[in-house]
C-alpha cells in the first residue's frame, strides 16, 4: 500500500475549505478503509499566502483530525508556484501526490480511477474533463481555441486537462530536475515521460466562493503557457521579416522603373501605407521579443519559485 497525498492550493479559500474537507475527509477515509492507500496518507493543504482566515481554517482542521496537513507561503505566489511547493514538499512524505483545486470542481471519484492505474504501474494519471457543461460558454470556447494554438505551436498538452493529475514520488523527482522559475505545469509534465495514461470525470461548477481567476490572470496564464513552452512566435516574427524584406525589393525594382520612366510624382498613399505597416510590424516584433528577453532576465535571477513559513507536518 502505498502512502497517498492530495496537495491543493488554497487562495482566499475560506468559504470553501470547510465543505472541501468533509468531502476529502470522507474519501480518504473510505480509501485507507478499502485498503486502497496507507493509512499516513494526508491531505495537505497549500495556503499561498491568503488574506482571509483560510490559513486559521487549515490550523484547525490539523489539530482536529491528523489526516489534515498545511503547508504556509511566505506570500502569495500564484497557482502555480503554490502546487509545485506542495509537491516537492509532499514527496518528502508520499509514494503518490494527487493534486487538485480547492473548489471540489474536479471529481473526487475520479482518484479510484488513478490508483486503478498506478496498480498498472503508471508514473503520472491525467485528470481529463469530458465535458465543460458547467463552465460558461465563453469560458469553454476560449479554453478550446487555446488548446488548439498551444497544439499549433507544438507544445505537447493533454487536451481538457487542468492540474487535477497523479504523478509518482519519482515523477515529481524528475520535475523538481526542471529550473524554469515560469511555471506552466500542465505543459511541463509531459515533457517528464514514463509510463502515463487518463482517467475522464465530469467537472463540475464551484460550490462556493469565487474563481481566483478572472479574465486578466487567464489571459496572462495563458500568454505564459505558450512563451514558456514554445519558441515558435519568434520564428514566425523572423519568417514574416524574410518576406517583408523580399516584398520590399521587388517594391524598390518598381518605384526605380517608375522613377526612370519620368513618372516622378510620388505616390501619397504608398508611403504613408508603409510607414503604418512598417511601424506596426516592427512594435510587434520587439512586443515577442520583448517577451522572451522577459523570461531570460526572470530565469537568470533564477529567483526562489516558492518560500515556506511553516510546515505543519515538519512541526509533528
Ligand atoms: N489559487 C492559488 N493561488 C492564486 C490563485 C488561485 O493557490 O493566486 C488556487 C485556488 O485557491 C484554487 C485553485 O488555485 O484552489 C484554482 O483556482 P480557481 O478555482 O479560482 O480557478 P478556476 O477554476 O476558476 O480556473
Ligand atoms: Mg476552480
Amino acid at each position: 500500500m502505498e502512502v497517498m497525498y492530495l496537495v491543493i492550493p488554497c487562495y482566499n479559500e475560506e468559504e470553501m475549505l470547510p465543505i472541501t474537507a468533509k468531502a476529502l475527509e470522507e474519501k480518504m477515509s473510505a480509501l485507507i478503509a478499502e485498503k486502497k492507500i496507507a493509512p499516513m496518507s494526508r491531505v495537505m493543504f497549500v495556503d499561498d499566502g491568503s488574506a482571509d482566515k483560510t490559513w486559521q481554517l487549515i490550523q484547525k482542521l490539523h489539530s482536529e483530525n491528523r489526516i489534515f496537513t498545511g503547508l504556509k507561503l511566505s506570500r502569495n505566489k500564484g497557482h502555480q508556484n503554490a502546487l509545485l511547493a506542495g509537491l516537492m514538499t509532499a514527496k518528502k512524505y508520499a509514494d503518490i501526490i494527487v493534486s487538485m483545486d480547492a473548489d471540489l470542481q474536479d471529481d473526487i471519484n475520479a482518484i479510484d480511477g488513478f490508483l486503478e492505474k498506478r496498480a498498472e504501474g503508471c508514473e503520472i494519471v491525467y485528470g481529463v474533463r469530458s465535458s465543460r457543461e458547467t463552465d460558461t460558454g465563453f469560458k469553454r470556447m476560449t479554453a478550446q481555441g487555446y488548446y488548439k494554438i498551444l497544439a499549433a505551436m507544438g507544445v505537447e498538452i493533454t487536451y481538457n486537462h487542468a492540474d487535477y493529475r497523479m504523478m509518482s514520488r519519482r515523477a515529481v523527482e524528475a520535475l523538481e530536475e526542471f529550473r524554469e522559475v515560469n511555471l506552466f505545469l500542465r505543459g511541463m509534465v509531459p515533457m517528464v515521460g514514463f509510463k502515463s495514461d487518463i482517467v475522464t470525470y465530469e467537472r463540475a461548477a464551484r460550490q462556493a466562493g469565487e474563481s481566483k481567476y478572472p479574465l486578466k490572470k487567464m489571459i496572462s496564464f495563458a500568454v505564459e503557457g505558450i512563451t514558456s513552452l514554445s519558441i515558435k512566435p519568434i520564428r514566425f516574427i523572423t519568417a514574416l521579416g524574410f518576406m517583408i524584406f523580399f516584398v520590399s525589393i521587388i517594391m524598390l525594382i518598381y518605384f526605380l522603373t517608375v522613377h526612370f520612366m519620368g513618372k516622378t510624382v510620388a505616390g501619397w498613399t504608398t508611403t504613408v501605407v508603409s510607414v503604418w505597416a512598417l511601424g506596426g510590424l516592427q512594435l510587434l516584433a520587439i512586443g515577442v521579443i520583448g517577451e522572451y528577453i522577459g523570461k531570460i532576465y526572470l530565469e537568470t535571477k533564477a529567483r526562489p519559485k516558492y518560500i515556506i513559513e511553516t510546515d505543519l507536518e515538519e512541526e509533528n
